[in-house]
């Protein structure tokens, strides 16, 4: 993990780094059974070169907490590892060129579940499972299996907790999938 926290760190593989201040390849327990995937860094998270330590950040812990965790047993990290300008989307071409570093922390990590939280980080994830994604709330919830030679993984997309940040409402459906996700956990 090391030597691919340092490939990210001098990364020019898609012109992100150009703007940022901070890479933020992720961070957390290596031999974790869970992986949180948020979708990119944003202002906090490139000040720091960490993820999720903004506000969505302190609702993630929030919520990890709920089911008896912290973020040093679990691991986190982003599908794109350095911040676009202004918060916009990652683009298709950022996607495509910084996932090569997710799948290799996957590979390092082997996880038993990834939650991918919000639209475009359960695309990605998805896609590589040839599962087409609308809509986050047609995924949310659902346990998808990656039957995978070397060893099974568990999908269960969620909301970014962003947006309970805006809209309290999605914050129970959150918690139930938390408490989905820690079921999930103590099963297998
Ligand atoms: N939102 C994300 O998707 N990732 C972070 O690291 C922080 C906020």
């Amino acid at each position: 993990m090391d030597e691919l926290v340092e490939e990210i760190r001098i990364c020019r593989r898609c012109g992100l780094w150009k703007r940022a201040k901070n890479p933020v390849p992720g961070e957390g327990n290596l031999d974790a059974s869970l992986m949180i995937i948020g979708e990119a860094p944003g202002y906090s998270e490139d000040v720091e070169g960490r993820p999720f330590v903004g506000a969505a950040g302190k609702l993630l812990d929030r919520l990890l907490s709920g089911i008896d965790l912290n973020r040093r047993e679990v691991y986190i990290g982003n599908i794109v590892k350095h911040r676009p300008p202004l918060n916009r989307d990652p683009k298709p071409d950022e996607i495509e060129a910084c996932t090569p570093y997710l799948d290799r922390q996957i590979e390092i990590i082997k996880p038993k579940i990834i939650v991918p939280l919000g639209r475009h980080s359960a695309m990605s994830i998805l896609s590589k499972m040839n599962i087409e994604v609308r809509r986050i709330s047609e995924v949310r919830g659902k346990i998808y299996v990656d039957r995978r030679p070397d060893f099974p993984i568990r999908i269960m997309p969620t909301f970014h907790p962003a947006i309970a940040l805006y809209n309290p409402r999605y914050r129970s459906t959150l918690e139930e999938d938390f408490t989905r996700i820690k079921m999930e956990l103590q099963r297998l």
